[in-house]
């Protein structure tokens, strides 16, 4: 080894020989790379996927925290206990209950472990569940952040196969069987049934009753990362899988889109036999979740009007998605077609065939325009003809005027 320090410049890493094997699963996200230059004031970016922090009652938070620090400053500043603040816990299950998942089916503070957002919540699961090669079942496409999670545990991601309806129950048979035929071992589906991103789809409610029934036979974990059901446009999202079946399904959310992603709270409700390995395994990892964002959390949720907010929030998305479906059909060319979200924050579209979005994207920064190619959200470098566009953040005038650029650079492409 030529030295320790990269101080001399270089590129090149001088630490490769020291790494432990699992490095070899951590690359670079595409989509990080992307977010400098689609950050630029001149790009409209349909890239992002953040959440519309101006549409919070930033002033009354002001207070509220400036009440919090006078008045209980001592205890929220102090550290917390690996599992997550008592109080909070007991909200948690409070909001878990507006969805269905409730005392009656098994739900109580006891099992809930607070995270620091949703995503510790998927590198926990990893940790507790994943060996070097052991395979996870997941939509194609799915969150990239689990696909990272998933890979540092040296996992490899199966995909099963989606339509308007979520993950095909067939398609999921088929992948059980040849994991089993290859001699791998499936430890869990990972699905995000509600308002799914990428695809921004949901799974029937027939579905959610077959899917479980699959799992339950193959005796396969079920994941549920459930950020966005909350979000629904007008409609009721179907209730979750946990909702329906306690047995085998860990279900994952978080604060981040029903509430503020910079306080950085989520949590798991595990089932109870498992409860306990995760806070060991959270407290290796944190010691505790942050103690001043859970009383933060628990503080609003106990004085601010949050299914309220959350309405804020949906009415909001509702009418950017609306801009965004309609921009899509007055602009698109022939050969393009999109999913048409109920709620969440996503779109997910598919180029003409033949056509590639990662090829094209200097092209649309170029015209100022800016997506996030569709080959970020498979572990197996497909996805090449799709692209996933956000609807949450830019106001409704950007995102036609994004639509129309996108267009153009589509049409110019297919001239090619
Ligand atoms: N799961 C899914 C499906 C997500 O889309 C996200 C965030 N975009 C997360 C988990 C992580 O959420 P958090 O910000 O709470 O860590």
């Amino acid at each position: 080894m030529s030295g320790w320090s990269d101080s001399s410049g270089t590129t090149l890493d001088d630490y490769t020989g020291v790494y432990a094997q699992r490095v070899a699963g951590m690359t670079a996200s595409e989509i990080r790379a992307l977010f400098a230059v689609a950050n630029r004031p001149e790009v409209v970016s349909l890239a992002g996927g953040a959440p519309y922090t101006s549409a919070l009652p930033l002033d009354a938070i002001g207070e509220m925290l400036r009440d919090l620090i006078v008045n209980q400053g001592a205890q929220a500043l102090q550290y917390g206990i690996g599992q997550g603040l008592p109080e909070l816990r007991e909200q948690i299950c409070e909001v878990m209950a507006d969805s269905g998942i409730d005392a009656a089916m098994g739900a109580s503070p006891d099992d809930v472990v607070v995270t620091i957002g949703g995503q510790q919540a998927l590198d926990l699961v990893a940790r507790l569940f994943l060996d070097p090669g052991d395979v996870v079942l997941a939509e194609g496409p799915t969150y990239v952040g689990a696909l990272g999670a998933f890979q540092a545990a040296q996992a490899r991601v199966v995909h099963v196969a989606m339509d308007d309806d979520g993950l095909i129950p067939a398609a999921l048979e088929e992948a059980i069987k040849a994991t089993a035929a290859a001699g791998r071992r499936a430890k869990f589906l990972y699905t995000i049934p509600t308002y799914q991103n990428p695809a921004g789809v949901t799974l029937s409610e027939e579905r959610r009753e077959q899917v479980l029934d699959i799992c339950e036979r193959a005796g396969l974990l079920v994941i549920e990362d459930d950020p966005y059901g909350k979000l629904s446009f007008g409609g009721q999202a179907p209730r979750p899988l946990r909702a329906r079946r306690r047995d085998g399904v860990f279900y994952l959310s978080t604060f981040s889109k029903t509430i503020a992603a910079g306080l950085r709270v989520g949590w798991i409700l595990a089932p109870h036999a498992v409860r306990d390995k995760l806070v060991i395994a959270t407290e290796a990892q944190i010691l505790c979740p942050p103690h001043f964002s859970q009383y933060a959390v628990s503080t609003y949720l106990a004085t601010m009007p949050w299914r309220e907010q959350i309405k804020t929030f949906a009415q909001l998305y509702s009418e950017r998605r609306d801009a965004m479906l309609e921009s899509l059909a007055d602009l698109m060319p022939a050969g393009m077609t999109w999913t048409k979200p109920d709620g969440g924050l996503f779109v997910w579209a598919t180029l003409p065939e033949g056509m590639d979005a990662k090829a094209m994207m200097p092209r649309a920064i170029a015209a100022r325009v800016a997506y996030v190619p569709g080959t970020g959200f498979y572990a197996d470098g497909t996805g090449q003809q799709h692209i996933r566009l956000n609807f949450s953040f830019p106001p409704a005038e950007r995102i036609r005027e994004g639509v129309r650029r996108l267009a153009g650079v589509i049409e110019q492409e297919m001239a090619m």
